[in-house]
């Protein structure tokens, strides 16, 4: 890294990654303005799906403001899933729209986070980088900002990397990635970076028409710092008012072209085809130079994609019910909603979610009896944590004995050994240390490997790891008679070893282990309709086009 030479003299500090090309790799910057949570991230997404659709190379990247070196220890109720990498990085939700969007592995690379960028800085400053230099927001916070982004270029060759950044313009915590942004592109040319902007159109009720100002003052911001939108979407309940565009364009200094109206769609697989014929990706590549080198090859592959991922038809839909806590927020469990959607494509049956919260059923039959009245199937996420295990144990009971599709997914894997424990082996208090550490019979406990961690930041059994499948069962034969699959997973308990003969005697299979250590993976009861869990989470690699096959499996049966 040139960072010496960099930081010796002058105001500059731009450290540059080695064999780093300005110029090779385009950057594509989407902000918000206005309010957030109005599908920043799925424009995004789109947005990367439009540039690969071009056969462009693209990467995307999401600097999320905050001050935690990662999402792992962020409440799920108020931020939403905690989305598992492949190489194990704890992230936010958004990385798992980019992924399924673009149908490939991210890395911890295209996750930066306010905190990870000064961990860095804090880290170097230790080791003596900066010279003796008194270490600043500008230049490096920003030049460190700079360099992971160029880093990613480097490291993955990327023709285009679009940069989604978190919150709102005008937030004080994104400010200096903004500004580091703004400098990337006098540093590395006007045509070479490109700013979007994501805003939003009121239209209150009381009024019945649309109006532009707040998304004016929201994207004056971006002026103010010195930054020139040149591309903006502006979305609003209703289609976008012509008025309103020669509003946008003419106080916000861009072209008429170049300002989109997306209103509220139901379907949100149809927006990369609905974005490409109003021609948003072409304005951007246009700004870019570069729309003639990567040309749209007809819109044939979009389409197909937009038909194979919806519901055609007018099928009775199956009722799936998920067994959580945090089941006022649906975005806590997006990736598995996400999953149930794409075997909804597959199966071409419409799949409709019942929230059951399992804190309300504890000590209460009927109650439980009531919520599953209608229900084909039921789905034990993943969790951490006492509240509402009793619940959830009593809805793994009455699947048991009703015969209803089960699908447990981490903790739902560890729920149901429990209550097999507890009503088949009739070991009335058997538990997981993590709900009653003294238990008799522990028959959930701590990975070896967990024993001497303290903290709770980054350490779980975390990531993709192999999952070896045992010839002849059901896990086998789903999984195409592969050997091997690969899982990601995000765990600190595991079945207790010493129980696994006596679940295995009494009719438990467990069809998935790790290699190598007498670790758990997939469980199931062959003598049910479909009674399977996974120590890992299916639905962190679940796909539009590839449904994963539990999730998959288990439709299909609550289906019938
Ligand atoms: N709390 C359980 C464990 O740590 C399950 C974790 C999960 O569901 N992700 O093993």
């Amino acid at each position: 890294m040139n960072e010496i030479a960099s930081s010796s003299g002058g105001e500059f500090y731009t450290p540059l990654p080695p064999g780093y090309k300005p110029g090779k790799t385009k950057y594509v910057v989407v902000t918000g303005s206005v309010i957030s949570g109005v599908g920043k991230g799925t424009i995004s997404s789109s947005l990367c799906k439009l540039l690969q659709d071009r056969g462009m190379k693209v990467e995307p990247i999401k600097l999320e403001a905050y001050l935690n070196i990662d999402s792992g220890t962020l409440n799920p109720f108020r931020h939403g899933e905690v989305f598992v990498l492949d190489d194990g990085s704890e992230t936010d939700l958004d990385l798992g729209t980019y992924e399924r969007a673009l149908d490939k592995n991210l890395s911890g690379e295209n996750f930066v986070t306010s905190g990870k960028i000064y961990q860095h800085i804090i880290e170097k400053e230790r080791a003596g980088k900066y010279l003796g230099r008194d270490v600043q927001f500008i230049p490096h916070v920003t030049g460190e900002i700079k360099l992971v982004l160029r880093d990613l270029a480097v490291k993955t060759r990327a023709d285009v990397i679009v940069i989604e950044i978190g919150g709102t313009v005008g937030d004080y915590e994104n400010m200096f990635a903004l500004e580091a942004l703004r400098e990337l592109k006098y540093e590395e040319g006007a045509e070479n970076v490109c700013f979007t902007n994501i805003t939003y159109i009121l239209e209150p009720n009381c009024l019945g028409e649309q109006k532009s100002k707040a998304a004016q003052l929201g994207i004056k911001r971006l002026l103010e710092m010195g930054i020139q939108p040149q591309v903006i979407i502006c979305r609003s309940q209703s289609p976008l008012k012509e008025s309103i565009r020669e509003k946008m364009s003419l106080y916000l200094n861009l072209t008429r072209e170049n300002v989109f109206g997306v209103h509220d769609v139901s379907n949100i697989y149809s927006l990369p085809l609905k974005l490409r014929e109003k021609g948003f990706d072409e304005a951007i590549l246009k700004e870019l130079g570069i729309e003639k080198k990567y040309k749209a090859n007809g819109n044939k592959a979009l389409k197909e994609w937009t038909r194979e991922t919806s519901v055609h038809g007018k099928a009775k839909p199956v009722v799936v019910a998920i067994a959580g806590k945090y089941t006022g927020s649906s975005d806590a469990y997006i990736s598995i909603l996400k999953a149930l959607e794409h075997c909804s494509f597959r199966l071409n049956r419409p799949v409709k979610v019942k929230w059951i919260d399992t804190t309300d059923l504890e000590g209460k039959k009927d109650a439980l009896k009531k919520q599953m009245e209608g229900v084909d199937g039921v789905i034990v996420p993943g969790g951490f944590g006492t509240r509402g295990i009793e619940g959830k144990i009593a809805v793994a009971k009455h699947c048991r004995e009703n015969n209803i599709p089960y699908l447990g997914l981490c903790l739902g894997f560890q729920i149901l050994l429990i209550e097999f424990a507890r009503n088949v082996l009739d070991l009335k208090e058997a538990n997981s240390t993590e709900f009653d550490a003294k238990t008799k019979d522990p028959v959930i406990c701590l990975l070896p490997e967990q024993r001497e961690i303290e903290g709770l930041g980054g350490n779980m059994r975390l990531g993709g790891r192999d999952v070896e499948l045992k010839e002849g069962t059901m896990a086998f034969k789903l999984h195409a008679n592969a050997k091997k699959i690969r899982r990601r997973f995000r765990h600190r308990f595991e079945c207790n070893p010493e129980y696994i003969e006596r679940f295995e005697k009494a009719g438990v299979v467990f069809s998935g282990k790790a290699p190598n250590v007498p670790i758990m993976q997939i469980l199931e009861i062959p003598k049910h309709k479909f009674m399977m869990a996974s120590q890992f989470h299916p639905e962190l690699t679940s796909r539009p086009l590839h449904p994963d096959e539990l999730f998959l499996e288990f439709v299909k049966k609550a289906a019938e």
